[in-house]
């Protein structure tokens, strides 16, 4: 004897009825089969539909009623040839008249109680059953079909009725006996009280009533038979990776469902598991796949992890009190007021100073929760030895199910840092004694991503999803977008990492595509983006709410770095090439690496000085490490460099610089690096990585222009420099007839700092600096007298495109 369940989706139309009839005839074979069904997909929500409908007055029920008539109708049509139709079509017809009477009568009384629902909803389970019955009468397949409510017997608890179970496997013994098929065809989640009345056994409830005919029969097996191939490793609707469980114990099924996987209704285990009955997941689309078998030694796999699963639209009810262990038999009646009240308890957590008691409930439960228990404790509550019951409501609970996780250490470890680093604040946490089960309570917008989270970290430890967000595609910009195009195919089959660019703006436009926008067509789908807000494309990237966020700032803008905080403050990790926001004020620097810290998201910012070299790592990992710096030395301005080595007097300054900025080395505006205003950015960064907090107005700059240089806009700057040409060439020649090289420099020490030029000997460090390098001397307690020295090119939208590449990289712990 085996038994099959199929449910909503394998009867939701004449092709999968076809399907579920092949599976049945093949196991009939071999066994006798009870075949237990569901309502077509979507039938039991549309008669709830027309019931709720008909007792709130809307005669819209009748709408609901046709296009249930219509589902059935069509598939009568589809499925039963034309000579032996009219049967088929009667018998639903009659139906709908039944169900529409009933409607008629909830429309007419303005009432629906849960008993006239169960009523309602059990036409659902008739109609599909009587529909394959027809169906197998024409195929000429023998088979008997029984009406569940002579044979399953439950208490009057309408909508979620409990089976007596003595009385149930009695009457399916004595039918089965009376009644010999090779194919006993059911329907599902329908029951009888003791006066006949009909019941349900809960939403989902067919998964159950395969299990108790299963356990009546002692069959050899149960197959639950659905539209995906097993019990998931998490929701595949939620995570796009979820894959199939071979093998689960029934204890980890039973887990996994209670805390939300739907594939199962969580009471099935039970009756199946008593008896050491096998049970089957399998996919009803695809029957050749192995499924899942749910058993009571499942072999061990490498998953230490069976499964993740989650519920949302929870309230947590909070009940504290200094006087609560004073007062006797607290839990017994906080637990006996929930009861009393038929409010499920889905967890439960108590802090070891048993000053306050938590427990999760269904939203659904919780006003009538919070009555029973301040009822409960009214007195105490009165003599102020416990606070009334305080709700949090928008929460949902994420759980890891597996038994061998009581022998691996660290697991609750790697759950808190993965969900940690992206930002997922955890409310609550149970673990059970057995360890079968750790569960989470955090807030229900967070469900998606916490889950995928920990499925990567669980099941897919080489495989990570990195996604990022690109503010400005201006030089660096488009080259850091053409390198990460490059490097996606390297980075997913080497390193397990799928890095995808989600956003992307300039300042007039944005896009976003939380499937990873095409780094090959980027420039079209930049234009056809929607008009750039900065505060809306910050809010898009809180409601995304995607893991591994890291935003990355390619502008040179003040208000893209005015949003860092709002980022940082949600766990979105921020990569700036702009320099803005560590050179403002230092309050605004501190205060956003305050928030990289509480909130455990990198702030990274690199490329702020030397472009692409390791200048800002290497001064950390030194401090670190716990060196201490003595003394900066440093060229940091490219530009500078490289107009300082190309002009000999030959050229006039101004096309130097002209020719400087043509290829790309300054600052949009060059007025910021001939002034030394970038180099004084720099060296103040660099002062305020080594922990000193100094303003840009404490660094000294002397600077090389002419004051009229800088007094009009850039094409006037251009105009001056022409027009001083002879300034510029006098400090030329002077410094070359001391044999020397002119460089502007930067230096920091004693917590002092100033940038000017400086003419420099070729026994000085900063003698041979060729191009547009930098260079950065690093005077330290370790390297006192020959410094620590990190020298290449410092300018360059590429070099500095690469630099913000291994800052994100870094950003997202890769
Ligand atoms: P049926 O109508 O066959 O009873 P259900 O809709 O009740 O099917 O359950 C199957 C659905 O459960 C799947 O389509 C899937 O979307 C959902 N589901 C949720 N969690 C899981 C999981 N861990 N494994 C498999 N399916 C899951
Ligand atoms: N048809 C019922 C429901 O949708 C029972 C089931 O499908 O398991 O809840
Ligand atoms: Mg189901």
């Amino acid at each position: 004897m085996q038994v099959l369940k199929f449910g909503g989706t394998s009867v939701a139309n004449a092709a999968a009825i076809n399907q579920v009839i092949d599976i049945v005839a093949t196991a009939a074979r071999h066994d006798t089969v009870v075949v237990v069904l569901s309502a077509l997909g979507g039938i039991t929500d549309a008669l709830i539909e027309a019931g709720q409908l008909a007792e709130a007055g809307n005669e819209a029920y009748q709408d609901r009623l046709r296009h249930i008539e219509q589902r059935h109708l069509t598939a009568v049509q589809e499925l039963i040839p034309v000579a032996t139709r009219s049967a088929a079509l009667s018998q639903i017809k009659q139906r709908c008249n039944e169900l529409e009477a009933i409607c008629d009568s909830v429309f007419a009384l303005g009432e629906l109680s849960a008993r006239t629902l169960d009523r309602l909803m059990s036409f659902g389970e008739l109609m599909s059953s009587q529909l394959v019955t027809e169906r197998l009468r024409s195929l000429g397949i023998a088979h008997a079909w029984q009406d569940s409510r002579q044979l399953i017997r439950t208490n009057s608890r309408f909508g979620f009725a409990e089976v007596d179970f003595d009385t149930t496997n009695q009457q399916i013994h004595d039918f089965l006996a009376a009644t010999p098929a090779p194919i006993y065809l059911v329907p599902g989640f329908i029951a009888a009280d003791a006066s006949g009345t009909t019941t349900t056994l809960g939403r989902g409830g067919s998964d159950y009533s395969g299990a108790i005919y299963a356990a009546a029969l002692r069959a050899r097996r149960l197959e639950i038979w659905t539209d995906v191939s097993g019990m998931m490793t998490a929701d595949p609707r939620l995570v796009r990776h979820a894959r199939p469980i071979p093998h689960i114990s029934y204890q980890e099924a039973m887990e996994l469902s209670h805390f939300g996987a739907k594939v199962l209704y969580p009471p099935t285990i039970q009756p199946v598991m008593h008896q050491g009955i096998p049970l089957w997941i399998k996919n009803t689309f695809a029957p050749a796949d192995h499924g899942t078998l749910v058993e009571v030694a499942p072999p061990q796999n490498h998953d230490v992890v069976r499964g993740i699963s989650s519920i949302s639209n929870l309230t947590m009810l909070n009940l504290e009190g200094s006087g609560m262990i004073g007062i006797p038999g607290f839990s017994k009646r906080l637990f006996g007021a929930l009861a009393g009240e038929r409010v499920n308890v889905i967890l439960i957590t108590q802090s070891s100073s048993e000053h306050s008691i938590s427990v999760a409930v269904g939203a659904a439960d919780a006003a009538r929760a919070k009555t029973a228990v301040d009822g409960e404790f009214a007195h105490e509550i009165d003599m102020r030895r416990l606070e009334p019951l305080r709700l949090e409501t928008g929460l949902a609970i994420v759980a890891l199910v597996g038994e061998s996780m009581k022998n691996h250490p660290g697991i609750s470890g790697r759950l808190f840092g993965a969900l940690g680093h992206n930002g997922v604040n955890i409310r609550a946490i149970a673990q059970g004694s057995s360890e079968k089960n750790i569960s989470t309570v955090i807030q229900a917008a967070d469900v998606k991503k916490a889950i995928n989270v920990l499925h990567e970290a669980f099941f897919e430890v080489e495989y990570k999803q990195v996604n990022v967000f690109v503010v400005g595609v201006g030089n660096v910009g488009r080259k850091l977008l053409e390198q990460l195009r490059q490097q996606q195919h390297y980075l997913l089959d080497k390193l397990q990492l799928q890095l995808r660019v989600v956003g992307l703006a300039n300042s007039r436009q944005f896009v976003l595509d939380p499937n990873g926008l095409d780094l090959t067509t980027w420039p079209e789908e930049l234009a056809r983006g929607e008009a750039f807000r900065l505060d809306q494309l910050v809010e898009q990237i809180h409601a995304l709410n995607l893991r591994n966020s890291v935003f990355v700032d390619v502008t040179a803008s003040a208000e893209v770095a005015g949003c860092y905080a709002a980022l940082l403050a949600k766990s979105v990790a921020v990569v700036a090439c702009n320099k803005v926001a560590c050179s403002s004020a230092y309050s605004t620097y501190a205060r956003l690496k305050g928030l990289a810290r509480e909130f455990n998201a990198n702030f990274l910012f690199e490329t702020n000085v030397g472009a692409g070299l390791p200048v800002i790592g290497t001064l950390n990992d030194l401090l670190r490490s716990g060196d201490v710096v003595q003394r900066i030395e440093a060229v940091l301005s490219g530009t500078l460099n490289f107009v300082f080595n190309h002009y000999d007097g030959r050229r006039p300054f101004a096309e130097v610089v002209r020719q400087a900025q043509d290829e790309g080395y300054t600052e949009p505006d060059p007025r910021l690096d001939l002034s030394g205003t970038d180099v004084a950015r720099k060296i103040l960064i660099l002062a305020r990585e080594a922990g000193v907090a100094l303003e840009m107005t404490d660094i000294q700059n002397t600077s090389f222009l002419p004051a009229s240089c800088l007094e009009g806009d850039v094409a006037a700057f251009y105009e001056q420099l022409a027009a001083h040409e002879s300034h510029f060439r006098q400090l030329y020649d002077e410094a070359t007839a001391a044999g020397k090289k002119l460089r502007f420099v930067a230096r920091y020490a004693g917590g002092q700092a100033a940038v000017g030029l400086q003419a420099v000997g070729p026994d000085h460090d900063l003698y041979t600096l060729k191009g547009k390098d930098n260079v950065v001397l690093f005077y330290t307690n370790r390297y006192p007298e020959q410094p620590l020295v990190i020298k290449g090119a410092g300018a360059g939208a590429d070099v500095t495109a690469s630099g913000v590449f291994a800052d994100m990289m870094r950003a997202a712990r890769v």
